[in-house]
């Protein structure tokens, strides 16, 4: 292949500093000008030893060494130096050109070749050669460092992936993760796909091949565009909810994933979902919320042929209480009753407010004898309790428990229908729904 740049260019080496390791003083004294001329620093020395001391304590860009000196020869010199550093262009000067020696230095990643007696043209075409390699390199190890500082000052969490694994995740990650660098948490050993949950916080499934939560994650961006991760505060372990977003760039074969917390956002879309379920007053359930509940235990009643009944309780002579006490004391008593029965059901019964001074109870795997002797306890409860202000209530009770084929409105109506006979029987009274 051609040299896509054939005339050396004397700028890029002019930046550099160069060790030449020589142990013959009138090569120094040949090579030594010519070296100077073309390039910003020139360090010398005389065998392997010296140029090794030189390189650790002047850390040149490039090193130009002969092989054959006393003390430490050239090849040795290269082999410590590429321990400590597998990067800086190595040119040899070199009267050998056997196949062993080309061998050997192919092993220690020797960059440039140039056979003694040196044409000093030659050498400087070697060392312009390695000068633009190294400032090719340093212009994109710069344009990484730009661009990962980009991405470190963003406040939103990013990962950048490849299909298999992660290559770079900025510093807001980092901290969430509780790690001071990305080499810290590659040294640690810890899987990044096992921090995942899913927005129902199940952990990532795992296949047991290595971008498994990469494609999860990819998944996660187009069903539900949340996932949580865990991190670990001073106190405790904890999930936070983000939204992720991605933007694939198929040219590098990369994934940039960011997610923005949205704790805020998933709180107050809880608390917007409870508002909208709950009754403000007494805060129980309240009408919507339980049309949701009687459709789902009705349904699953009807499927699992289990026992399901519902009592519809209402304040008796409540408008008295409003008359004579006012609407404030009024809403009081509404609220002492719900408390007072929400007390005295079980956990899985649900209590809602129906309208006005009227509440439902339903109750999953309850018979109708369960749920009239629970109605019963509830009035007596009722009757017997000193409300703040206004002394002694009663309500009356309407019991009904599920038929096959019930809808929510039928099983209902036959509460309401024994609420009524309650209130016609004299109030203050426990009546239940007539089984045909
Ligand atoms: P009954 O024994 O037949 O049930 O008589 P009642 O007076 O309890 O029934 P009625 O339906 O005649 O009156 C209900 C009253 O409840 C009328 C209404 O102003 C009052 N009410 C409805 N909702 C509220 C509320 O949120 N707060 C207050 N304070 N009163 C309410
Ligand atoms: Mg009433
Ligand atoms: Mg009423």
């Amino acid at each position: 292949m051609t040299d896509p740049h054939p005339m050396p260019d004397p700028d890029h080496l002019k930046e550099l500093t160069v060790l030449f390791v020589e142990d013959d003083p009138d090569i120094h004294q040949l090579l030594d000008r010519v070296i100077l001329r073309h390039a910003r620093t020139l360090i010398t020395a005389h065998d392997g030893q010296e140029g090794f001391r030189q390189f650790r304590s002047q850390r040149p860009d490039i090193i130009v060494t002969d092989i054959l000196m006393p003390t430490l020869d050239g090849l040795a010199m290269t082999k410590m130096i590429r321990e400590a550093d597998s990067e800086i262009p190595i040119i040899v000067t070199t009267a050998h050109n056997d196949e062993e020696y080309f061998l050997r230095s192919i092993d220690l990643g020797i960059d440039r070749y140039v056979l003694k007696p040196t044409n000093p043209q030659t050498l400087l075409k070697a060392m312009n050669h390695c000068a633009r390699a190294l400032w090719r390199r340093r212009e994109q190890e710069s344009a990484n460092r730009y661009v990962r500082f980009i991405l470190d000052i963003q406040p939103n969490l990013l990962l950048v992936t490849n299909h298999q694994q992660l290559e770079y995740i900025n510093r807001a990650f980092l901290k969430l993760l509780g790690y001071p660098s990305l080499d810290h948490f590659l040294a640690s050993g810890e899987s990044l796909g096992e921090r995942f949950l899913t927005r129902q916080g199940d952990p990532f499934p795992q296949s047991g091949h290595a971008g498994d939560w990469i494609e999860t994650l990819l998944t996660q961006c187009h069903e539900q565009g949340i996932v949580h991760l865990r991190c670990i505060d001073p106190q405790q372990v904890k999930a936070i909810p983000f939204a992720v977003t991605f933007n694939a760039l198929p040219e590098l074969n990369r994934y940039i994933f960011s997610f923005s917390d949205v704790t805020h956002l998933e709180q107050e879309k809880q608390r917007l979902e409870i508002q909208a379920y709950t009754d403000a007053l007494t805060g129980t359930c309240n009408r919507a919320r339980l049309q949701g509940v009687l459709n789902t235990e009705l349904r699953r009643a009807h499927r699992h042929d289990l026992p399901l009944s519902v009592v519809l309780c209402d304040i008796d002579h409540f408008k008295k209480v409003n008359d004579r006490f006012g609407h404030q004391v009024g809403d009081d008593v509404l609220r002492t009753f719900s408390a007072l029965v929400a007390a005295n059901i079980r956990a899985e019964d649900i209590l809602a407010r129906w309208g006005g001074e009227e509440f439902m109870i339903v109750s999953p795997q309850t018979d109708l004898e369960r749920m009239r002797q629970m109605a019963e306890k509830l009035k007596h409860l009722v009757e017997h309790t000193e409300f703040p202000t206004v002394g002694r209530i009663t309500a009356s009770f309407g019991v009904a428990q599920r038929k096959s084929h019930d809808t929510i409105r039928e099983l209902t109506e036959r509460a309401d229908q024994a609420l009524y006979a309650a209130k016609n029987a004299g109030r203050n009274r426990v009546e239940i729904a007539q089984e045909d």
